[in-house]
């Protein structure tokens, strides 16, 4: 290590940390730039969210098990590594929404819960005449009024009405941030709902637009799912990522505590007592590590109250004849008018059948959801029960599982709550004027997707990359 080069220091070995250091190292190599970095991981291990168990022929997902095909970012990482031959879509099937006692199929052509096609949701049984009639007067109630950020509760409850909002936009929204849709920021997650609206009144036909618009799938195409994930297991990406990272370039293990302004760049406090010096840093960890390296500027103050969500995955093996209703599908959410702990239940074998040896079912449950999270706290064994006895009543499943994996994830879903983005537009142009070569990246911030956390990764290492020429 050159102590003439700049210095680089990436906070957190998540997937954004382990981009961010990826694309970097390529800039440097490619370009003989004379910069040398340190990716620093609190724990011992890379990948932060993505854990992948592989146990008794079962390729098993703790965190994200998949990412959205459309965006582009993950592919073109995986293929750059060189893991693409490992990529596989879900297998596409029905899925339900479970109301009150019971599973009803998702209306064909609902798009996050908006209906595009009209039979289906004239005919399903998932909502009541008059349900469906406060949904039809989208047609004609007249476009939002746009003054800031508004609730994505308020805005879905305001044009289908709160049968629709209840029964199927909030479980399946639900199902991605675990979060109050009555308190998630709308511009955050889905301003293209708005974008529909504004454009064409009713927010059907405006979805009925954008999806005519969308090339017409093929019938192959149309047996391929819209996600993406690896046959090894998402931790293959991030096992491949270290391999090809210098290994002097990677500390793991090592918990930055304190980063300081100096004349000379950034003064880093590390755990272990000691520091680094860093012209420049881009923090990925997320948004509460972040605000506690960085208490002392005011301007992280906005940021020390973003609430997360804790959940718990569960993942569970059993032997086919456990299942005595194998429902044709690939799983289910659960709505809040439902007297059920579980939030969610991906039939894994089906969705991912790669994930299941011959003759094993592998279900993989949620539980915790904003504002009810104690669940997360129980023990194992009372998790498993309560999650056993639900799927008894949904799906007549009575036997123990062969094995099962609880994965307990504390306040590790940020909830992008209304005003999100103008809290960090007003953080990001304070960091520019008094923190300048700071980056924020992350889920905390532009999308917890995976694909949205790359973006981020890159997005940061073009700008260190400015900052430092
Ligand atoms: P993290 O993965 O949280 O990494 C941050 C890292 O920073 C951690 O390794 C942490 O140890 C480290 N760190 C923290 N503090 C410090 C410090 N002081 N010093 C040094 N290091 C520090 N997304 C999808 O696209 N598809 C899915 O299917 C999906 N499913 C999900 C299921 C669950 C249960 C969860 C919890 C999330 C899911 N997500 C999914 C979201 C996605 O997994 C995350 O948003 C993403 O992995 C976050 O990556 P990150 O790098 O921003 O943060």
């Amino acid at each position: 290590m050159s102590t003439t080069n700049k210095k680089v220091v990436i906070i957190g070995g998540g997937i954004t940390g382990i981009t961010a250091a990826y694309y970097l190292q390529k800039e440097i190599d490619k370009k003989g730039l004379p910069i040398d970095f340190t990716l620093i991981e609190a724990t011992h291990r890379l990948g932060g969210k993505i854990q992948t168990v592989n146990r008794g022929g079962f390729t098993i997902e703790r965190g994200p098990d998949s990412f959205l095909a459309r965006k582009l970012s993950m592919s073109k990482l995986i293929k750059e590594v060189g893991l693409d031959h490992q990529l596989v879509h879900n297998s596409t099937g029905k899925s339900y929404v479970l109301v009150k006692d019971a599973l009803h199929r998702i209306p064909e052509g609902a798009v996050m819960g908006i209906p595009t096609q009209i039979s289906p949701f004239v005919t399903t049984g998932l909502f009541s005449p008059v349900g469906k009639l406060r949904a039809a007067a989208d047609f004609i109630i007249p476009r939002t009024k746009v003054e800031g950020d508004q609730a994505l509760g308020t805005f879905f409850r305001r044009r289908l009405g709160d049968e629709v909002v209840e029964n199927l936009i909030e479980p399946l929204l639900s199902g991605i941030y675990a979060g109050d849709i009555d308190r998630l920021s709308l511009k955050s997650t889905f301003p293209q709902f708005l974008h529909a609206e504004q454009k064409h009144r009713s927010l059907i036909v405006g979805m009925k637009k954008q999806k005519a618009l969308q090339p017409k799938q093929t019938g192959e195409q149309k047996k391929k799912g819209m996600f993406l994930t690896l046959t090894t297991g998402l931790q293959s990406l991030v096992e491949t990522i270290e391999d090809q990272l210098s290994p002097q370039s990677v500390l793991k293990g090592t918990r930055v505590e304190h980063i300081q302004k100096s004349a000379e760049g950034y003064t880093l406090t590390l755990n272990n007592g000691k520091t680094m010096q860093a012209d420049s840093v881009i923090v990925t960890s997320p948004h509460q590590a972040a605000q506690s390296m960085l208490s002392h500027y005011e301007m992280f103050e906005p940021f020390r109250d973003m609430p997360s969500t804790s959940v718990a995955t569960i993942a569970m093996a059993f032997p086919e004849e456990a299942i005595k209703q194998d429902i044709d599908g690939t799983g289910f959410v659960v709505s809040r008018n439902s007297d059920y702990t579980i939030t969610a239940c991906t039939w894994t074998h089906r969705k991912w059948p790669h994930t299941t040896p011959k003759g094993k079912v592998l279900l993989r449950c949620y539980v915790g959801k904003a504002g009810d999270e104690a669940i997360v706290d129980q023990s194992d064994d009372e998790i498993m029960r309560v999650v056993l006895d639900d799927l008894n009543k949904i799906m007549n499943i009575d036997t123990t599982p062969e094995f099962y994996i609880v994965t307990r994830w504390k306040e590790a879903m940020p909830q992008y709550t209304v005003g999100h983005q103008e809290r960090l537009e007003v953080l990001n142009q304070q960091l520019e004027s008094e923190l300048a070569g700071l980056y924020l990246a992350g889920s905390s911030y532009e999308g917890l997707g995976l694909p949205d956390c790359i973006d981020q990764g890159e997005e940061a290492v073009k700008k260190v990359l400015k900052y430092l020429k």
